[in-house]
């Protein structure tokens, strides 16, 4: 057998038991001794049954002390149940639905061992559905650590374990080793073969976490030397040079308001970038409302200056369509001419807008994605800056790269991620921070409601209405589907709009409606003809109204606390205090953690740290939302320590061998090429 084989030539799985493998992307033998367990099961800790304490998961041994009993529930599960005894005590034992244990129980006089969680419901000791091995018997099943591994419906823990057994027994050819020796002795890695033998048979936890370690260790490494090696690539290239950037500060003059130290701090930094001809990939982070945009538009007021092209790309229209209103403000008055194209344009305004930005008469671009289409030819890009950064996938990145040269390019992001993330995920970037809000700003004020407590909460945002100020209602996703969460927020939009604010205007705001439908939506909302807008997360991104002093997130559990965050930077955008106000079910675990942090500060990066903490080992729902690349192995959170490491070695390496180009590296660097071109990533 071999590793490229199909997981079908393993016994015991037909077609239809490949399905299920396929649901955990388990196609050949080399991915299933990738599908790597969660954890072990303890199978060694043999007790008396004097000895046994509630709640804990042993195995004990011995001969049964009553025969087996057989009945039907009163709601019709088959219940077996049987008594056994060791000579310290007697333990219950009971199964549901499991009627092969009359067979496996046969011979009444035969010892055998049990394993589960012992509970005491009465005064002596029982097992729920434990795991049953007759002793001399010759199969294993107790006296080692088990590998759990993440599964799906219908496929069971034992399917997994005998395919992997049989896998690890018929194996003809050896994995390939990508770690060279001397770099696993620094680092006290064990080999390929042994770790991958190991993770799934070992003899110790020990044993269990060095091989663990191993392979978490090499896909990190993976990860770190491809994105080291994107920007290497990347800077060797040449741009256009800007520069006046001086001229900055005549634009800065006419703003009508002070730039925030740290925005000074950001434009000086990236001022520098655009001097020189390496091209620039700066990623900017700054919480919402810190003042990104001005940020972007100084740059961009540089280029448009010496005469060249800048575009700005925004992930939605309504986004986009604001920057633009913004920026042709700015722009104006200095006779740049500023133009968007947008989906849902008139095709005669479109092509007027494409003929300028080809003649070059248009210095400033804005728009979506369509930016990034085959029609849009650019006379002369030397800029491109990319906003909200984390909807869009690097591959979109690099495309509107590729309409220019090689544009200096800025990429801004309101998700702030944890410095040793952001070093993984954006390590092809040089990273600016803006971490001071503009002057005058009060923090929004944050609390959580309970059901009970809804007529308060209306007659709190009557009372902000009747200030003159504007509220969001948002409702969560109630699925994937953009459908079904359209009609919750149609629903919710007539409650209102009929019910407690049938005085005000209301509106409604979701992913469903023609982008001309949400523009005007947005914008009434934007003038002030409309008081309460209800929506779905499509406002998230960006959308920025002083005037709305209060947001309200229905069924708050269902959001992650980044999103919650980002919705919350949608208020306190003013000098009027804000608020939040979150409903919903809090329940008792994360979710009504989240809510508490949510509460205690409004800092986004503590708020993005306890968001990976709060998501917790194996749990990588959600990481998209960060941007975060799918790791197969291991965990940004509960592998940090593994992260850094391979930092540090990542970097040792390079400076050793630039291009990976010895050939200890040879198959380290085949590993990189096939991890970032299956990703649509940076190397190609
Ligand atoms: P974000 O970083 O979330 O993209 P924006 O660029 O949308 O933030 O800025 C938010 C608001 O703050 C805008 O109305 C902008 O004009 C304003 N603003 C930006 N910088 C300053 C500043 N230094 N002083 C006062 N207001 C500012
Ligand atoms: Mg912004």
């Amino acid at each position: 057998m071999r590793l490229s084989d199909n997981i079908q030539y393993l016994k015991g799985i037909g077609e239809k038991r490949a399905e299920l493998f396929h649901r955990l992307g388990i196609f050949t033998v080399r991915d299933l001794l990738f599908h790597l367990p969660r954890g072990l099961e303890d199978r060694t800790n043999l007790k008396n049954v004097s000895e046994l304490i509630d709640g804990e998961t042993v195995c004990v041994k011995g001969i049964l002390s009553s025969g087996l009993r057989k009945f039907r529930a009163r709601n019709g599960t088959w219940v077996l149940q049987t008594r056994m005894s060791d000579g310290t005590g007697i333990m219950q034992l009971t199964w549901f639905n499991a009627l092969y244990v009359e067979n496996t129980l046969a011979d009444l006089d035969a010892e055998y061992t049990f394993f589960g969680k012992v509970s005491y419901r009465t005064m002596s000791p029982e097992m729920v559905n434990p795991i049953i091995e007759r002793s001399g018997g010759g199969s294993s099943k107790m006296g080692r650590l088990v590998p759990v591994y993440p599964a799906t419906a219908g496929l069971k823990q034992k399917n997994i374990r005998d395919a992997v057994a049989q896998a690890l027994a018929g194996l003809s050819d050896g994995m390939t080793e990508s770690l060279p020796e001397d770099l696993r002795q620094k680092y006290g890695l064990i080999g390929i073969d042994e770790a991958i033998r190991s993770v799934h048979m070992p003899e110790s936890f020990d044993d269990f976490n060095n091989a663990r370690r191993r392979l978490v260790f090499e896909e990190f490494l993976v990860l770190q030397l491809g994105v080291s090696m994107a920007k290497q690539i990347s800077k060797s290239a040449k741009s256009v040079r800007i520069n006046n950037v001086k001229c900055i500060a005549e634009f800065a003059a006419g703003l009508g308001f002070q730039l925030t130290g740290a925005q000074k701090r950001v434009i000086n930094e990236i001022a520098a970038d655009l001097k020189s001809d390496v091209p620039m990939s700066r990623l900017v982070q700054g919480d919402v409302g810190s003042g990104k945009t001005i940020v972007a538009a100084a740059a961009m007021f540089a280029a448009a200056r010496e005469g060249h092209q800048s575009a700005m790309m925004a992930p939605t229209e309504i986004l986009a369509e604001q920057h633009y209103k913004n920026l042709k403000n700015y722009f104006e008055p200095w006779g740049i001419k500023t133009v968007l194209l947008s989906g849902g344009q008139k095709a005669a305004e479109r092509n007027h807008n494409l003929k300028a930005i080809e003649s070059g008469e248009a210095k400033i671009i804005v728009g979506t994605h369509a930016i990034i289409t085959e029609k849009v030819r650019f006379d002369d890009l030397v800029l491109s800056v990319t906003d909200e950064q984390h909807r869009f996938g690097v591959s979109q990145r690099s495309r509107l790269t590729d309409k220019g040269a090689h544009p200096h390019t800025l990429v801004m992001t309101a998700t702030p991620i944890p410095r040793t993330l952001s070093l993984v995920i954006y390590g092809d970037l040089d990273i600016s921070v803006i971490d001071e809000l503009p002057p005058g700003r009060k923090p929004v004020k944050t609390v959580m409601l309970s059901e009970a407590q809804r007529g308060r909460l209306y007659s709190f945002v009557r009372s902000e209405l009747s200030k003159g100020r504007q509220a969001y209602f948002v409702c969560a996703l109630v699925d994937d589907s953009d459908a079904v969460s359209a009609k919750a927020a149609s629903e919710y939009y007539k409650k209102l709009r009929d019910g407690v604010f049938k005085d005000k205007t209301v509106g409604l705001l979701h992913g469903r409606m023609k982008s001309f439908e949400k523009e005007s939506v947005m914008r009434s909302f934007a003038e002030g003809r409309i008081d309460v807008l209800v929506a779905t997360t499509v406002i998230e991104v960006g959308v920025d109204v002083p005037n709305a002093t209060v947001m309200v997130i229905e069924n708050t559990e269902r959001f992650g606390l980044s999103q919650l965050h980002q919705l919350r930077g949608r208020v306190g955008r003013g000098a009027a205090q804000s608020y939040c106000i979150m409903l919903g079910n809090a329940g008792s675990g994360i979710a009504r953690e989240r809510m508490k942090v949510m509460c205690e500060t409004n800092d986004g990066f503590k708020i993005a740290e306890k968001d990976l903490e709060l998501r917790g080992p194996g749990d990588f729902f959600g990481t998209k939302q960060h941007g975060l690349p799918d790791m197969k192995i291991g965990n940004f959170f509960t592998d940090m320590d593994i992260l850094r490491e391979t930092r540090g070695t990542a970097e040792e390496i390079l400076a050793e061998d630039k291009m990976l180009s010895s050939k200890k590296y040879a198959q380290l660097k085949k590993s990189i090429t096939e991890n970032f071109s299956r990703s649509g990533n940076i190397l190609n």
